[in-house]
């Protein structure tokens, strides 16, 4: 495996992302490109799960997930510790856009709300714009939160012993 980290977020602002405000099932109808702000920011379902690295085989394309934490991930809260400031301390932190998402899609979660609406597909029911709560999406088993050790205490060399099937 190579060395190349693949991360980003759409939106992980704070806890909990704002959802209201927003019209139900505007998912379903509105493209990715003519989301507003705020529409595109409570489309995140919180997972978590685009802050853990990845392996990419640089021989085959293959990416590999790790459970190896971003050193902003907060475990506990299965949010970025420092969202507004996150650039200044991991530069590499991708901002997903519409425009930007087909790029991605080799490396984004398969549940990513991001890529499911792209795909046009629809939200899963512990998406909290669906049950109405963000706790849904660790119920469901299928968030980072409590699953993670932070790369400030896993050298980069021992990544591929923390290689786990996304949850
Ligand atoms: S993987 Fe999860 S946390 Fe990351 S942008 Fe997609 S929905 Fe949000
Ligand atoms: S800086 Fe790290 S924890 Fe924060 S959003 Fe980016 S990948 Fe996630």
């Amino acid at each position: 495996m190579s060395d190349r980290r693949l991360r980003a977020t759409g939106a992980q602002a704070n806890d909990p992302i704002p959802r209201d405000g927003v019209r139900e099932g505007y998912w379903r109808d509105t493209p990715l490109s003519k989301m507003s702000d705020r529409e595109w920011e409570a489309l995140c379902d919180g997972c978590g799960k685009c802050c853990l690295n990845k392996l990419e085989d640089s021989e085959t394309g293959e990416v590999a997930l790790t459970r190896v934490a971003c050193k902003l991930f907060d475990d506990g809260t299965c949010r970025c510790s420092s969202y507004p400031t996150r650039h200044r301390y991991v530069p590499e932190c991708i901002q997903l856009t519409a425009e930007s998402i087909p790029e991605h899609l080799y490396w984004l979660p398969q549940t990513c709300a991001y890529r499911l609406v792209h795909e046009g597909r629809d939200l899963h029911y512990w998406h909290p714009l669906v049950s109405g709560t963000p706790e849904t999406v660790h119920d469901a088993g299928v968030s980072a939160r409590g699953l993670t050790v932070s790369e400030l205490v896993v050298p980069e060399e021992d990544w591929e012993d923390h290689i786990i099937e996304e949850p």
